[in-house]
């Protein structure tokens, strides 16, 4: 984002305005830390803000400051497009294609009049925006956000409500600050956060130690279920609805699975396919090492996209096919999966 637009922006900004700001939908902890942490950087500026999420996300963000503020779209539709029709500036945070809101939340952004403004690291953005922050080397959008209140001369104002907020979705995009795109300057807005007042042990605790014993359980069967093909230096592993329903799964159970599929010694490759009986597609997540493109992958085969090395897609066919599909694919990228 250059100068000048910043400029244009504080201006926009100077007066209080109309906001929407939206996450993608299935929204993690980057999508709702990031819009949370504009929210209240908004309010500061009494901008009349409110966050608007395609649809529910799991129980373990729900303690973030501000969620009791935030509507979703598919539970109060008409509320919603209302705001989103009205609304002097949308933020869209943590996505850069209207269809990862959702068809019917797609529509109603597309035909809104509203100034729009993108913040976010994923690749091949849309061009819908008038104000695109967009940045692949980014290890969140919430860095991101720390960045764009910085460049508008605010990072004084960032309180431990804000940084709170920012540091969940740092912490969660970078596997607690592991993944390769956690930089050295990541790990400087992260002591700076700090600094701020978030807690980052507490945070961890709120995101990660409230497992369910049924959660535990639905990992053990994951990993009963976890194939490897040691020559294709791939793993990867199946949830069957039936499964997801004995095991009582709720939103949010299956988040980071495929984690432990690619923490195989030698494996570069990993996938977890979960069968969604509500949407009629197989959800897939797909994580790699190094330079193999789960992005491009997810692309060429799966309706998806993401990153280079954390991706999503899907399957409209069932299980076994979509697995049949997936295998028969793999052997032409054995030379990239070996490099
Ligand atoms: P996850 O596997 O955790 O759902 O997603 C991994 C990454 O890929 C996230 O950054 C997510 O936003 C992105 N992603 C997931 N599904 C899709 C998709 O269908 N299309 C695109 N473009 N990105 C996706
Ligand atoms: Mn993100």
């Amino acid at each position: 984002m250059i100068n000048a637009q910043i400029s244009e922006l504080k201006n926009l900004l100077k007066t209080p305005k109309d906001i929407v700001i939206v996450p993608h939908r299935n929204p993690d902890g980057d999508a709702m830390g990031s819009t949370l942490a504009l929210y209240h950087y908004l309010k500061l500026y009494n901008h009349n803000a409110i966050v608007i999420a395609p649809n529910d996300y799991p129980d373990f963000l729900k303690w973030l400051p501000g969620d009791d503020t935030v509507l979703k779209f598919e539970m109060q539709q008409d509320e919603c497009t209302t705001l989103i029709n009205n609304a002097d500036l949308i933020f869209t945070l943590d996505f850069n294609a209207f269809h990862r809101a959702g068809n019917q939340m797609a529509e109603v952004l597309e035909s809104s009049t509203a100034i729009k403004i993108m913040i976010d690291h994923h690749q091949q953005p849309d061009d819908y925006a008038k104000y695109t922050y967009s940045d692949i080397s980014m290890s969140s959008t919430c860095e991101m956000v720390y960045n764009f209140i910085e460049m508008l001369g605010d990072d004084d104002k960032i309180n431990a409500i804000i940084a709170t907020c920012i540091y969940v979705g740092i912490m969660t995009d970078t596997g607690s600050f592991r993944f390769p795109a956690t930089t050295s300057r990541t790990h400087q807005v992260i002591g700076n956060l700090i600094d701020k007042g978030a807690d980052n042990s507490q945070i961890h605790n709120n995101i990660y130690d409230t497992n369910s014993y049924s959660r535990l359980q639905l990992l053990g069967r994951a990993m009963q279920n976890l194939k490897v093909m040691p020559e294709l230096r791939t793993a990867y592993m199946t949830l069957s609805q039936s499964e997801l329903d004995e095991f009582n799964y709720k939103k949010g159970d299956t988040e980071g699975f495929v984690n432990y599929a690619l923490s195989l010694k030698d494996i570069i490759f990993a996938a977890i396919f979960i069968e969604s009986q509500q949407d009629q597609i197989i959800k897939i997540s797909l994580r790699s090492k190094g330079e193999f493109s789960v992005n491009e992958f997810s692309r060429a085969h799966f309706n998806g996209g993401g990153h280079t090395n954390a991706a999503g897609g899907r399957s409209d066919d069932d299980m076994a096919t979509t697995l049949n599909k997936f295998i028969s694919i793999l052997p032409q990228y054995k030379q990239d999966l070996n490099q």
